[in-house]
């Protein structure tokens, strides 16, 4: 038995040794990843449920790793935050997002980009400068841009969260709550926060139209979003009878594999769901 339990030790150093060195590895090969621009943004169509075309597309990141392949944000973006890695990250999604939106105005497709926020993000006391300062040098009117911000990063203090919110949204951003529902206090934080709108979470879209306290739940947010005179994204839709019930219920915004999975911005022009001008 004693020699087991060494073993079955040993056995454990081992792993998290392996597991440490992984991690190291990872670290190292994100680092390298924004200077050799292994980087490329996705975007994913949000659909106007008036006139079922796409005037918003969320920005979503992609890691082509030379030894790993595509690798998935959920993976990867945890380490850029742990690593303080996201701010650079953010400033290069912002900067890409703003110049891609230029792209596509000179070919008369009114595109805006939303832009996901980390919590990290949302800690830097300079934040709302550095973000003014990328609109300025690329000269995007700020109105093309919208931020998501979920609950988990809004700050403890609460005068501060209130006066980034409001310094964002003086430079003409807007703000969206980003997988409402799935934080504690999400409730209250809208009523107690100025944001423009909120993008209700999967988890309550993917059962619908059949689970009945979801549909009831969805139902009651959409009410309360509109009384409060919010715009409101379903995230995750994938089915018609998801659609047609979201539609019903009057939520405006649409978003989800029904329409398209995110893809590079090339791909996006030939899903052919924009109302263009000349
Ligand atoms: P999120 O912000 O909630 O983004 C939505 C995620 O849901 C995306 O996953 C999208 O591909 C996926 N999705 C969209 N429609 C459907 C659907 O109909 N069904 C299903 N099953 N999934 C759908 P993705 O691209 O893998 O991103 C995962 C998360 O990584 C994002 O969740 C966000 O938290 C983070 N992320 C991605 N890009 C960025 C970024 O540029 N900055 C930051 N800070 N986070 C990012
Ligand atoms: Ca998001
Ligand atoms: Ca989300
Ligand atoms: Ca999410």
């Amino acid at each position: 038995a004693k020699r087991l339990g060494r073993s079955t030790a040993c056995f454990y150093d081992m792993k998290l040794a392996a597991a440490l060195e992984e991690r190291m590895a990872l670290e190292n090969e994100l680092r390298q990843a924004l200077m050799n621009g292994e980087f490329e943004l996705f975007y994913q169509p949000q659909i106007s449920v008036s006139d079922t075309q796409c005037a918003v597309v969320e920005a979503l990141l992609r890691w082509h790793s030379p030894a790993r392949g595509v690798v998935s944000p959920v993976v990867f973006i945890p380490v850029l935050e742990e690593t303080g890695m996201i701010l650079e990250v953010t400033a290069w999604v912002l900067r890409q997002s703003c110049r891609q939106a230029k792209i596509w105005r000179q070919q008369g497709i009114n595109l805006r980009i939303s832009v996901n926020l980390s919590a990290l993000d949302f800690r830097q006391t300079d934040l709302v400068s550095r973000i003014e300062q990328i609109l300025q040098d690329e000269a995007v009117q700020a109105d093309w841009i919208e931020l998501e911000i979920t609950e988990s990063a809004l700050l403890d203090d609460i005068d501060r969260t209130l006066c980034i919110l409001h310094q964002l949204k003086e430079l003409g951003l807007s703000v969206l709550m980003d997988d409402f529902g799935t934080g504690y206090s999400s409730l209250s934080y809208l009523k107690r926060f100025p944001f423009d709108g909120l993008k209700i979470d999967r988890n309550f879209v993917k059962d619908l139209p059949e689970d009945t306290s979801d549909a009831a739940l969805v139902s009651a947010v959409l009410a309360m979003a509109k009384a409060m005179g919010l715009d409101v994204v379903a995230e995750g839709v994938e089915t018609v009878e998801q659609q047609q019930m979201l539609a019903d219920l009057g939520c405006p915004r649409l978003q989800g594999y029904l329409f398209s999975r995110p893809v590079s911005a090339q791909e996006l022009l030939a899903l052919d769901m924009f109302t263009t001008y000349p």
